[in-house]
């Protein structure tokens, strides 16, 4: 009996081990974790992808270090300034206006909104309102209705009828021509008052918009980043009857040459002033498909691209002027 219950013990454990673990514990854990893996290294690539795409949305930003000292950075502007003049030697405020008045309502509704759109706009709005007293006493829903193409409607009503009555009131209804006076203005700040300052009255101003930010930080000129102290830093550098036009041609490489994306630093006539080149492709082939506007040639002439014929036309997403939203 005894004998039989061993034996009988013994075909089990035998058995047992002869029973193939089809899949042993160890192994079963070995795959998880193989496929965790994989999937952790899937999820990795994906990342990675992400990261890449998203660098390829992002413009490089280079950290620029100003000169250290306040004369070498006076030097730096005002060669760029004396650059800038040879690329862009017709610069202007590019609203369509005719009188202060009209520049004002332009720069007004040009915060967050294109110019060529803000020119399709004004031309019936001025034939409506061609005076602050019209605009005081505007009928709120055909202002809106003018304007809306612009964007930011409601808001930018408010600011012209608050703009035609103060003018009305405190000003004879004339655009007043000092700084002070413009920034106590409904809808003015520093920027639409040097705007209209430097454009309508030929009074010296510098105009800090998103392209001169972008751009006098590309080219170490300021480590600012306030818009009221990078104007007193420029302020210092250049000389006042600069101001304006240094202003209108930094827009203008901003708009054609110098993109917040894809600046052309391949095609840029201002390549051996700017610490920040390479920020963009240095292809020439690629970036004079970068730059756009009516002065392209000269441009690419001035950046010793001589030979246009043979470079491709502007990219066709760049063709029209745009501008960043500020
Ligand atoms: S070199 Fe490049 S970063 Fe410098 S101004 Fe030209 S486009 Fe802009």
């Amino acid at each position: 009996m005894a004998s039989s219950a061993r034996a009988a013990k013994t075909t089990v454990a035998t058995a047992r081990a002869a029973k193939p673990a089809t899949k042993p514990p160890g192994q079963r854990t070995g795959v998880k974790h193989e496929a965790v893996k994989h999937e952790a290294v899937k999820h990795d690539a994906v990342k990675h992808e992400a990261v890449k795409s998203d660098a390829v949305k992002q413009p490089r930003i280079k950290k620029v270090k100003p000169p250290a000292t306040p004369l070498a950075r006076t030097r730096r502007a005002r060669q760029l300034a004396t650059r800038l003049a040879q690329g862009y030697p017709d610069a202007h405020c590019e609203l369509d206006f005719t009188t202060p008045l009209e520049l004002a309502v332009a720069t007004i509704l040009s915060a967050q909104c294109t110019d060529v759109r803000v020119n399709m706009t004004t031309p019936a709005v001025f034939a409506r309102f061609p005076s602050a007293a019209d605009y005081a006493a505007a009928p709120r829903a055909e202002l809106e209705e003018l304007i809306k193409p612009t964007g930011f409607y409601r808001n930018k009503t408010n600011s012209l009828i608050g703009l035609g009555r103060a003018l009305v009131e405190r000003f004879d209804g004339e655009v007043p021509r000092t700084l002070a006076e413009l920034v106590s203005l409904p809808g003015f700040g520093r920027k639409t008052s040097n705007v209209v300052l430097g454009n309508a009255f030929g009074i010296p101003g510098i105009t800090v918009d998103t392209h001169m930010q972008r751009l006098v930080r590309r080219w170490g000129l300021t480590a600012q980043t306030d818009p009221v102290k990078i104007e007193l830093e420029l302020a210092a550098q250049l000389p006042p009857a600069q101001w304006t036009s240094f202003s209108n041609q930094v827009i203008f490489h901003g708009r054609r040459v110098c993109h917040a994306k894809r600046p052309a630093c391949g095609a840029c006539f201002l390549a051996n002033l700017c610490p920040s080149l390479g920020a963009g492709t240095m292809d020439p082939v690629a970036a004079s498909a970068l730059v756009v506007g009516p002065e392209r040639e000269h441009l690419l002439v001035l950046a010793g691209l001589g030979d246009v014929q043979g470079l491709p036309a502007a990219a066709p997403e760049q063709t029209e002027l745009r501008e960043p939203v500020e």
